[in-house]
């Protein structure tokens, strides 16, 4: 029997790509998700942090959205996001639009881009200055990307975010003067009505309930002789084990000795945010906030995602793996830097919220964690036991690559 450990997407899709019955889902919560859940109250509809799809696997835009399109539950939207920049808000990304900042800041970040020299970098900081030069790097892809992960820049690798930097070579940056050109991984999105958890479940209804445990928590492994341990007590014999925790936790977990040192992450800490009555802003589905006067790195609109009247808001903090979260230490300051930042107004009632802290978030992708997990996921292998996911596979990823790892180990394990 394969033994997937969590019911996130990443678990669930491997469940769903395999072959036969032979499988046994452990998800510690009692509900499936991850962090694909969604909470529902007072008419408002919250994930876990803003969950968005761009797909580009059409299989797998089949697979998931298909149904939930025929009926009418998908929201197609094209982006509309910008960033806070003094009192201006600056289309995204922030380097191909420096012609909307007032003209000396303009010329500063152009000169720099010019003389900027693309020439060897180590690092992601690194980078940021070779590619982009100094004032570019230091008005915005620094301080956002500093609050966004809560660590040094220089200690996370060149490539730490994959794909998902959006890139611009100088005539590019050029040509977007003239006419945008501001299309990225996630130009256009869609979005379920009912939130994240829709992917999920339309996943789960393809599966069979009774190879699926809620409330079971995992606590070790014994990988000589291939069992799991409950906290229960119950022992569980695997041929195959699936883990989707994060990496570090499988590690321990199983007794295998690594560097602690190779393991970093930040914590977002999230506010869903409900109020009586629509908001100033009635156009933007994400704002990013580089400035470090706002306690906030990004704060995302629900309802001009979905066009309807009820304001509903995320909002994302960062903060490092060893800091000790209260959230409510920290609405207050939010909710003032939200009336400040022209977010909503002050006449703007709070009805409901929700406060969640997602811990890991962004793991930090150095040269150091890309070897180690490569070593140590070929030594499990050996074991039988094969780590993917977002933080199983210890990356920068989307949803639909969760998807596209598990059905690409399902389809390997099912020869
Ligand atoms: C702030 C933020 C915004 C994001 N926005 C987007 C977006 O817009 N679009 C997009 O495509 N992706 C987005 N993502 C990424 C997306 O959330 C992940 O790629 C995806 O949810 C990861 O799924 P997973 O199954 O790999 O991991 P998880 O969702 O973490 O699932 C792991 C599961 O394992 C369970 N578990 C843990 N330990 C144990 C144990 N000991 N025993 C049993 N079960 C256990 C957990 O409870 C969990 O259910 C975002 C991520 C973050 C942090």
């Amino acid at each position: 029997m394969d033994i997937i450990i969590g019911g996130g997407i990443s678990g669930l899709s491997y469940a769903l790509f395999k072959h036969s019955d032979d499988y046994l889902v452990l998800e510690k919560e009692a509900e499936l998700g991850g962090y694909c859940r969604t909470t529902k109250r007072n008419n408002f509809v919250w994930d876990y942090s803003g969950h968005f799809f761009h797909f580009q696997d059409a299989d797998i835009k089949h697979l998931i959205m298909e149904s939930l399109c025929r009926q009418g539950e998908v929201v197609d939207v094209q982006k509309c996001t910008s960033i806070k920049y003094g009192e201006l808000l600056v289309d995204f990304p922030f380097q191909k639009n420096i012609h909307q900042l007032p003209k000396d800041e303009f010329i500063d970040c152009l000169v720099d881009l010019f003389a900027a020299k693309p020439t060897d970098y180590n690092s992601f900081k690194e980078m940021l200055y070779c590619k982009f030069g100094k004032s570019i790097a230091e008005k915005f892809l620094i301080p956002y990307n500093e609050k966004l992960y809560a660590c040094d820049l220089n200690k996370l690798d060149k490539d730490a975010m994959g794909r998902f930097f959006p890139y611009a070579e100088k005539e590019q940056i050029v040509l977007n003067f003239r006419e945008a050109d501001n299309t990225s991984y996630n130009g256009s999105f869609s979005y379920p009505k009912g939130g994240a958890i829709q992917y999920v479940n339309e996943i789960v209804h393809q599966l069979k309930a009774g190879n699926i445990r809620t409330n079971c928590q995992v606590v070790s492994i014994n990988l000589k002789e291939k069992q799991v341990v409950m906290q229960s007590g119950e022992v569980l014999s695997y041929n195959h084990l699936i883990s989707t925790i994060p990496f570090p936790q499988l590690l321990k977990m199983a007794g295998v000795a690594y560097d602690e040192q190779c393991y970093s992450w930040n914590q977002v800490l999230v506010f869903n945010l409900g109020f009586d009555r629509p908001g100033p802003n009635n156009s933007s589905h994400w704002l990013y906030f580089p400035d470090k006067q706002y306690s906030f790195y990004r704060v995302g609109f629900y309802n001009n995602i979905l066009g309807n009247r009820n304001s509903s808001l995320y909002v994302e903090l960062g903060f490092n793996k060893d800091a000790d979260i209260n959230p409510s230490e920290y609405l207050g300051t939010v909710l003032h830097d939200l009336v400040r930042s022209g977010c909503i107004s002050s006449s703007q009632v709070l009805q409901d919220y929700q406060a969640i802290v997602m811990n890991p978030a962004y793991v930090h992708i150095t040269e150091d964690s890309i070897k180690d997990v490569a070593d140590k996921k070929a030594m499990l292998e050996q074991f039988g036991v094969y780590s993917i996911g977002r933080y199983g596979s210890w990356t920068y990823c989307s949803i639909e690559d969760n998807v596209k790892e598990a059905r690409a180990l399902a389809q390997q394990l099912n020869k």
